[in-house]
């Protein structure tokens, strides 16, 4: 399918800890208005700080599972194989899309394939941590998750890391500032309206 209007899709990935929602943050405020941010849907409890609505549409697994056979999402995944399912809502992107704008999608690696399915030319970000080491440390110091589930999501970046090679552009989160420019010039480059 190719976007209605003259949006596109901006999918950003990278491991769970490397920064990915403070680097978007800063984008969004460099690029907005032309750049909006879909709001997924998670099962997850919130983490401290995080708003419904802004954050995520934090629901509970009936009301996603409801909202799935009714066809809401784009696509759907259990992201760390322990019950919490994340989702893409066609209603955070469509809209936008036929407004003309681009659309920033966070997303798992799995996730962005079933999108690349459906919107090919979507721009696919990957950011990669500068040392599996300093992940860790960044998992550990959020100090939100137990050590099994720091130790799942560790599994899971080295498989995501693995995959990155599929992505058109990396990006290395050294200092979130470098990053945030790296990110705004590929989106220049690529055509982003001013
Ligand atoms: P977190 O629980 O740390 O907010 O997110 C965990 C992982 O879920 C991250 O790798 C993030 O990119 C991914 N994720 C967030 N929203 C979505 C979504 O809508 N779809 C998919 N497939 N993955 C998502």
């Amino acid at each position: 399918m190719t976007a209605p209007g003259s949006g596109k899709l901006v999918l950003v990935s990278g491991p769970s800890g490397v920064g990915k929602s403070t680097v978007v943050r800063e984008v969004l405020g460099n690029l907005t208005p032309s750049l909006v941010r879909s709001v997924s849907a998670t099962t997850r409890s919130p983490r401290p700080g995080e708003r419904d609505g802004v954050d995520y549409h934090f629901l509970t697994p009936a009301e996603f599972v409801r909202r799935r056979e009714l066809g809401d999402f784009l696509e759907t995944i259990e992201v760390f194989g322990q019950g919490f399912w994340y989702g893409t809502l066609w209603d955070a992107v469509r809209p936008s899309l036929a407004a003309g704008k681009w659309v920033l999608l966070e997303i798992d690696v799995a996730g962005a394939e079933v999108v690349l399915r459906e919107f090919p030319d979507a721009v696919t970000i990957f950011i990669q941590p500068s040392t599996l080491a300093e992940l860790e440390h960044r998992l550990r110091s959020r100090g939100t998750e137990t050590e099994e589930a720091i130790q799942r999501r560790l599994e899971v970046a080295r498989r995501e890391i693995a995959l990155a090679d599929r992505y058109t552009h990396q990006v290395v989160n050294d200092t979130v500032s470098q990053a945030v420019t790296d990110i705004v010039h590929i989106l220049q480059d690529r055509g982003i309206p001013k």
